[in-house]
């Protein structure tokens, strides 16, 4: 079992094999497959608790709905890790909160029946078998609570959400890592064999193996080593609404393709979000994210418009029924996680730049980075490598930014 703890000097460890900076969902999940291949590991938490950053501003989701294959593939097999987690992490009735209520991504775009009965067509053909396309009728069918201008939409049923705090922490005691709180890095260790240690606020740790896995701090951790990554930081706030008797708890995830404007039932009210509402700039890394209160206005305005049960909420609405939240995405030029070895400095790995799919891609995206640890993936056959960015292979936008 996974040991969680600020450590004294007696128990704050000289060595260890892998080294992971950072204890939000990717680095447990890293901890728990690094663990899993027999190697030491030891995480790295500057705060007073996991999964307390990027991880517990996230609204929890995970889709395999993506267009690219390797993002398919990376989305399948970490939702069949989240449906059989009890057992993935040897913790019988361990509960993740686990719910496949589906992700409806609707529109009442005229020309939407025919963009989306293609898109479906190539989902489909890159391996995505139960991705559907509904028609505005059969959205209605499905859910009355939609709107007569919805015109079509695309829908899977497995795809759904989960508690990312319980995923987190079984990641963690389902591993034999040290997870270490309070404890800073401060800098990365290079000597001429490449990575040789990680010092931190309570001392240095010797090894030879690190995994930056520091969410929007990553960038700033990897220039202790001399990396460079491409990766942008930008504010997204996420909104909770108390329990309402209007709010269809058995509805999906529910995203407005023209907009992006989304939101799911949460414990009897709802999680809303929305990238679009304002106009961000790219920032620095900080751990208090400043929220807006314009935000709730804006996204609860933007939902209305396709499912109008929503205007009833807002009539209903008080100030203390609003539970205001924001986060930082890491975001990359591709919108695709920078996964492996960073070629300049040997023993320098990275779990980073999930461009807002963290939490959905966390056990797939960490089981690859232990993989080319190990020596089990060869780099070349990972398309989440830092040398597409080099080689020029990156194509801007290539997934959609919603969730
Ligand atoms: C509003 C919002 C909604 C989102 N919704 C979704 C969603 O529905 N589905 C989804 O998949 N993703 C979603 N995301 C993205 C997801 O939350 C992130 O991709 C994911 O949490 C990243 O995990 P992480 O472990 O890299 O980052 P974090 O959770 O930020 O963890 C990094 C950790 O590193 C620590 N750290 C940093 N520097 C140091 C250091 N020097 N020493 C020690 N510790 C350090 C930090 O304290 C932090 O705990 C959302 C994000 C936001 C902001």
């Amino acid at each position: 079992m996974g040991k969680i703890f600020v450590p004294d000097a007696q128990t704050f460890p000289a060595q260890a094999e892998v080294v992971i900076i950072g204890g939000g969902v990717l680095g447990a999940a890293t901890a728990f497959y690094a663990s899993k291949a027999g190697l030491d590991a030891v995480v790295l938490e500057m705060r007073d608790s996991l999964a307390s950053l990027t991880t517990a501003a996230s609204e929890e989701c995970f889709r395999a709905q993506f267009s690219e294959p390797e993002n398919v593939a990376m989305m399948k097999a970490s939702i069949a890790v989240f449906e059989n987690f009890a057992e993935v992490i040897g913790i019988p009735g361990y509960d993740i909160s686990l719910h496949q209520q589906g992700y409806l991504f609707y529109t009442s775009d005229p020309e939407a029946p025919e963009k989306l009965r293609a898109q479906v067509a190539h989902q489909r053909s890159i391996g995505l078998d139960d991705v559907e396309f509904w028609t505005g009728d059969e959205v209605r069918h499905h859910f009355p609570w939609a709107s007569p201008q919805v015109t079509a939409a695309t829908w899977r049923a497995k795809d759904g959400w989960l508690s990312a705090h319980e995923l987190t922490y079984g990641f963690a005691k389902g591993s034999q890592a040290r997870f270490l709180l309070r404890t800073r890095a401060t800098d990365i260790l290079v000597d001429a064999q490449g990575v040789a240690g990680v010092e931190t606020n309570r001392g240095t740790i010797a090894t030879r193996t690190v995994v930056i896995a520091a969410g929007p701090f990553s960038g700033q951790v990897a220039q202790w080593a001399g990396a460079e990554l491409p990766l942008t930081i930008l504010r997204r706030q996420k909104c909770i609404i108390a329990p309402h008797p209007a709010i269809p708890q058995d509805a999906p995830m529910t995203i407005d393709l023209s907009t992006g404007a989304l939101w799911r039932p949460e414990v009897g009210g709802a999680a809303l979000g929305w990238s679009n509402a304002l106009p961000e700039e790219p920032s620095e890394p900080i751990e208090n994210v400043p929220t807006d209160w314009t935000f709730p206005a804006l996204v609860l305005e933007e939902v209305m418009k396709l499912a109008p049960f929503w205007e009833k909420v807002a009539a209903d609405l008080k100030r203390e029924h609003v539970f205001l939240s924001a986060g930082q995405y890491t975001m990359t030029p591709d919108h695709k996680p920078i996964l492996g070895p960073y070629p300049d400095v040997p023993g320098l790995f990275l779990n980073v730049g999930y461009s807002g799919h963290g939490v959905m891609a966390s056990p797939e995206g960490s089981r690859y980075v232990v993989a080319m640890i190990t020596g089990e993936m060869r780099p070349e056959d990972n398309p989440f490598c830092f040398e597409r960015f080099a080689r020029g292979e990156v194509c801007i936008s290539a997934e959609k930014m919603v969730l």
